[in-house]
């Protein structure tokens, strides 16, 4: 093995964190490189190319806000934009700034090893290539390590399969096709919806409902573009105030209102586009149970209106948590493809899946002949993508083992043992619970300040102190305490069927729930306080 390709700073993933990042570092006039896995830039966008991919952030409140000429220039075509565009525009941003240059491709980070005499990371690539870097930044995006089932016989399957996630670049041919898709969050409901009417035969093999509403998309003219680009100020200053990073602002006063007055105000947000059902809502139906529940029954009864099958719909209505307390899949046309002869739900909690064949799925109640498999199965969130890599700090410590039950982190940048390693919409940061980009300048722009305040004063080493880190995982914990979705099985809590210790129950402080304005000014206040509980030598 020769020497290592020295660096000041080497930035992991190169997905809409790691391009900011590199930006930043790379204004600083700082040695950085960006390592991908992948063999080119976007991250989410480069993976998730399934049919029906798209954002349910206003693409206007999802782009980047710190180039006044980019703003200028970019014209978001949808106001829910879908993963071609959003590709589209990471490579739009990546050229405008001439940042392909710092990127490498095809280099998967396998393992990270601390050096205490030096102060320096040592990489190891999976090709074999290593680097060492005073810094690192971990920009390993939340939902970045996709999960499968483990069914007998998935193996043996003859037909295509494939997750989400790896829905391959060349296009498939759906139409005229059998296919399942299995899982029905955000992922599977978006991909249902939009090829129910493409294929020959759909069957979506359910094993929990979601909760979901209407994404209200449509297409953004330039004459609206122009408005939108003259307030952006306006529009990221009301991200920034607000909970969720979004220009939604919650109401309070669920009880000062009649019942008939809650659901005038719910027909005009169901009929809104995105989140304003969930995050223009009284704030009590995320605290309050019965509040809760009186909405959930609005939305069910919305779903009966929409699905002709009554026993269709109410196979569709959760009846295990309340509306919005998951991450809540915004949809298009989702409910009205059960009305179609060629779909079929087949509810896995009355007729578990048996077993995969080579023509199909079996469960207890049919065989389900098959020419596509889709896994909509979900992620091992937030932390897998760090669990995969083989981190070891100050005293070898690996950090899978550091957090197998669950992250500890100082405001989800820096943990404890692991000097000189930022984590971008890391786990405890308000990346996980809010609109991500929104989160991720703050996220960047922290850890980048920091950089800048550790080289300039010639600290080689920067580790957050024990006691402040448990202090932010207290009020990680608080914060998700007082939300009634603390009891729910979602990523939220840590909770995926298909990877071991985060089965149903064992939950996991994966995001911080006290809203971006209240991260931001923990944060804004650590910086000021000159990095208040960072051990800087
Ligand atoms: P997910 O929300 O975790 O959903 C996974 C689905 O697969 C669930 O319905 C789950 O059922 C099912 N499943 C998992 N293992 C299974 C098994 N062994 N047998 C049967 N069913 C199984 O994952 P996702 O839909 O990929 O969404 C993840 C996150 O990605 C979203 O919450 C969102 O944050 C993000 N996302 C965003 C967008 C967007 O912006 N519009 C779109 C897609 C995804 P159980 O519930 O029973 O476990």
């Amino acid at each position: 093995m020769g020497e290592p390709r020295r660096h000041d700073v080497v930035v992991i993933g190169a997905g809409v964190s790691g391009i900011y990042q590199i930006k930043r570092l790379v204004d600083l006039g700082l040695d950085a490189v960006v390592l991908e896995a992948d063999d080119d830039l976007g991250g989410t966008w480069y993976r998730n190319r399934y049919p029906g991919c798209r954002f349910d952030s206003e693409s206007y409140t999802y782009g980047y806000s710190f180039s006044k000429e980019l703003l200028d220039e970019w014209h978001w075509k949808e106001r829910f934009s879908s993963q071609p565009e959003n590709l589209r525009y990471l490579n739009h941003v990546a050229d405008l700034f001439d940042l392909r240059r710092h990127m490498r491709f095809g280099a998967r980070v396998e393992r990270m090893t601390w050096d205490e005499d030096e102060c320096v990371w040592h990489l190891t690539l999976a090709d074999g290539d290593t680097y060492a870097a005073r810094f690192v930044v971990a920009s390993l995006g939340p939902l970045s390590t996709p999960t499968l089932p483990s069914y007998e016989g998935m193996d043996d399957f003859a037909g295509e399969a494939f997750h989400t996630f790896h829905w391959p670049t060349e296009p498939v041919e759906l139409a005229g096709r059998r296919v399942g898709v299995i899982g029905t969050g955000a992922t599977g409901i978006q991909v249902i919806a939009e090829i129910a009417d493409q294929v020959a035969e759909l069957k979506v093999f359910q094993r929990r409902p979601n909760w979901s509403s209407p994404l209200n998309n449509g297409p953004i003219s330039e004459d609206e573009m122009a408005e939108i680009r003259d307030r952006y100020d306006e529009i990221f200053a009301n991200c920034a105030a607000s909970p969720g990073g979004f220009e939604h602002v919650p109401r309070w006063g669920f009880w000062d209102h009649t019942a008939e007055e809650r659901r005038a105000i719910w027909d005009e947000l169901y009929a809104s586009p995105g989140f304003a059902i969930l995050v223009a809502n009284f704030g009590e139906i995320f605290f309050d149970e019965a509040a809760n529940r009186e909405l959930s029954d609005y939305i069910a009864d919305r779903i009966r209106a929409r699905v002709d099958d009554p026993v269709v719909a109410e196979k569709l209505i959760p009846r295990d948590h309340g509306f919005g307390l998951q991450r809540l899949p915004l949809e298009t046309n989702y409910f009205e493809a059960y009305n179609r002869d060629n779909v079929e739900l087949v509810d896995l909690s009355d007729t578990p899946i048996e077993r995969f064949t080579p023509t199909g799925i079996q469960t207890t109640g049919a065989h389900h002949e098959l020419d596509v498999i889709v896994y909509a199965t979900g992620f091992d969130a937030i932390t897998g993508a760090y669990d995969r890599i083989d981190i070891r700090g100050v005293d070898g410590t690996t950090l899978a083992e550091k957090w197998r039950d669950g992250p500890r982190t100082y405001v989800g940048v820096l943990t404890r043992g692991f000097p000189n390693l930022f984590m971008v919409a890391g786990p405890q940061s308000v990346s996980g619970s809010t609109n991500f980009p929104r989160a991720i300048e703050t996220g960047v722009d922290w850890v980048t300040d920091l950089i800048e305040h550790a080289a300039q004063r010639g600290h080689r080493r920067v580790e957050a102190e024990s006691d402040a880190e448990q202090e932010w995982v207290d009020e990680v914990v608080r914060a998700h305490e007082r939300l009634l979705f603390r009891r729910s099985k979602g990523w939220f809590t840590g909770y995926n069927s298909n990877v071991a210790g985060h089965q149903e129950g064992q939950v996991r402080y994966q995001a911080y729930f006290g809203g971006a304005p209240r991260y931001r000014d923990k944060v804004d206040e650590i910086a000021a306080d000159g990095y208040r509980g960072i051990d800087l030598s």
